[in-house]
């Protein structure tokens, strides 16, 4: 009889879930405690308890072909940043395409996951649900856990002495749903991260007065990277990741730190990141800008609130303020779980390859979604899941405890000699690493040396491209007999949904571009030989 799966959670995470159960010919039943599909993605005018709240003009700030699963592009003519509404539609449609709603059980939440008493030998859970007041019990031969890490607010209210005595309102960005209501105010959004800035630069546009205080800045990149194409799509090529591996850390660091001046001195914005690492950027194009028209004004942290004031680390003050954000990040919990099984200290866990617990005696427990890539979560939740379903039906095994230890060590480690100490990055990860690494798990990595002999050209876009989600279909027990023309169309399906108007001469210009390549090329060539002469 097929293992029965539950899947706590119907977002990006579950729904990815419950089709690789499906793919491994595993039985899912997924939990939702929400009446529909979508989690993070599903906007609502009010915060919904248990579930991530997001405000109306949320956009991705990955691009749509980086954060699309990988047998199932997005629709070409979807724009490559997608409103968080377009986003949903996604994920409908791919729940519709693989048939996975009828795997959900809506309204139902799950309250305990505990081990049964013969779990050393069967592996298996107790799964207790609610559901319209009344509880069920259920027993499962393994558990997905795909419940997200934004929903429980963190305020740091011992680090801004006076905001009790603060007459004015505060909240978290978690609440924060559009600009209404803010007309005229004075707002100070505490932090520095794609919440507070997205905030800050929509507010700005109604409030009388908007100030961002950060405590360690940020690195601010703009969606629009090298030749107009998606930052995403130009940053996460094997051949630049190569390129990042090779160099030593500060050099590299140095090579950064210029890219991401290039577009604006951080230093005279006051937004200079001063995390020891590449801590994850914001991306914000309009941050710059509303500096500069000084709509948004940059300040230190917030040192102490009086009734009407803030009062800066360096001793300026601002009064009359009307409204604080706390755009303070995120704590996670698993309160349905006992600590034996996963422990949660100082927003950080001890998972292997961040999926699987060490020290279960089955490992019939995975964690998926609980990352935070330095690209899109898609393809890492699905390939968590690829890898997940494959050790639960024992076709992967999983190492001895100590080698899994040594590995959750050693990850702590570059994680914290990439992205520093700060809480908001305790679940920060490379992206095509570990990527791969997963890959490995499911035997899905594409191998780029025997490509070339077989098929230069897919090598070479593997290669040079964007590393798309595709490149995980192309082999292995998970193949997509789509994936070569997906990973050789995707450059059209970018540029498809921003070249609207069909510019005149615009061939002739790349006609006459690619003839000046070929003439330079010549003339370097010629001047070689002359000089070898
Ligand atoms: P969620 O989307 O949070 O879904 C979890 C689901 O589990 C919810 O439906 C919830 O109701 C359900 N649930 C929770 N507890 C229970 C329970 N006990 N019982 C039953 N059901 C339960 N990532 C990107 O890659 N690109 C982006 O552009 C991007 N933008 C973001 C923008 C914002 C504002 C935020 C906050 C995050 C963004 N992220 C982005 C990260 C985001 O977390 C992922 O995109 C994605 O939503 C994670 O999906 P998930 O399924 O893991 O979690
Ligand atoms: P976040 O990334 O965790 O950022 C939290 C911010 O609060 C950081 O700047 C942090 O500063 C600051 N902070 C935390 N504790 C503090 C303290 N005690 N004192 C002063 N400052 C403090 O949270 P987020 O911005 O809500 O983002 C959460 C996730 O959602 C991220 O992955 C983000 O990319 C994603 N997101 C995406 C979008 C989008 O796609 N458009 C929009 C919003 C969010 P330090 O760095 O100094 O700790």
């Amino acid at each position: 009889m097929a293992k029965r799966v539950a899947v706590i959670g119907s977002g990006v995470s579950g729904l990815t879930s419950i089709k690789c159960c499906l793919d491994e010919g595993l039985q899912p039943t997924c939990f939702e405690r929400s009446d529909d599909i979508g989690g993070l993605w599903r906007f609502k005018e009010k915060v919904e308890e248990g579930r991530a709240s997001i405000y109306q003009s949320v956009f991705t700030n990955s691009s749509k072909e980086m954060s699309c699963f990988s047998d199932f592009p997005m629709p070409e003519h979807f724009p490559n940043f997608l409103h968080n509404t377009r986003f949903l539609e996604y994920l409908k449609l791919y729940a519709k395409r693989f048939d996975l709603l009828n795997y959900i059980k809506f309204k139902t939440t799950v309250i305990s996951v505990r081990k049964c008493q013969d779990f050393s030998t069967t592996g298996q859970w107790i799964v207790v649900t609610e559901s319209d007041g009344k509880q069920e019990s259920t027993v499962f031969d393994a558990v997905m856990v795909c419940m997200g890490h934004h929903i429980e607010s963190f305020i740091p209210v011992q680090s801004f002495p006076g905001i009790e005595k603060f007459k004015g309102q505060y909240f978290h960005s978690r609440e924060y749903k559009s600009p209404e209501g803010f007309q005229g105010k004075t707002v100070v959004v505490i932090g520095m991260g794609n919440s507070a800035s997205d905030i800050a630069v929509e507010l700005c546009q109604t409030a009388k007065r908007v100030f961002i205080s950060t405590r360690g800045g940020s690195w601010v990149m703009s969606r629009v990277y090298d030749d107009g194409y998606p930052w995403d799509t130009v940053f996460h090529t094997r051949f630049s990741n190569l390129i990042r591996s090779i160099l030593p850390w500060p050099l590299l660091k140095r090579v950064y730190e210029k890219k991401m001046n290039q577009w604006f001195n951080h230093e005279n914005y006051g937004l200079v990141n001063l995390g020891l690492g590449t801590s994850e950027p914001v991306f914000n194009d309009d941050l710059p800008s509303r500096i500069l028209c000084g709509s948004v004004v940059v300040k230190p942290i917030v040192k102490e609130f009086t009734e009407t004031a803030a009062i800066f680390e360096d001793g300026t003050m601002e009064d009359n303020v009307d409204v604080v954000i706390f755009a303070t990040g995120y704590s996670f919990s698993f309160p349905f779980l006992e600590q034996s099984v996963i422990k949660v200290e100082n927003n950080e866990v001890s998972l292997y390859k961040q999926v699987f617990p060490p020290t279960l005696e089955k490992p019939t427990l995975a964690v998926i979604g609980l990352i935070q890539p330095l690209g899109p979560i898609m393809p890492n939740a699905e390939l968590q899941a690829r890898w997940a379903t494959r050790v639960f039906k024992g076709l992967t095994a999983l190492p001895s405890e100590s080698t899994m230890m040594t590995d959750i060590v050693k990850r702590k480690e570059k994680r914290i000699e990439w992205f520093g100490t700060s809480r908001s990055q305790t679940l920060q990860t490379d992206h095509i690493e570990y990527l791969d690494e997963l890959a490995e798990g499911s035997d899905a990595r594409p191998r780029i040396l025997p490509l070339l002999l077989k098929d230069p050209i897919l090598a070479l876009t593997i290669y040079f491209g964007p590393c798309s989600p595709f490149q995980f279909r192309l082999t292995g027990p998970g193949k997509w007999d789509g994936a070569r023309n997906a990973i050789l169309t995707q450059k059209a399906r970018i540029i498809k949904p921003t070249r609207t108007r069909v510019v005149r001469n615009s061939s002739n210009n790349s006609l006459i571009s690619y003839l000046l390549k070929i003439f330079g090329l010549l003339a370097l060539f010629a001047a070689i030989f002359v000089s070898l002469q």
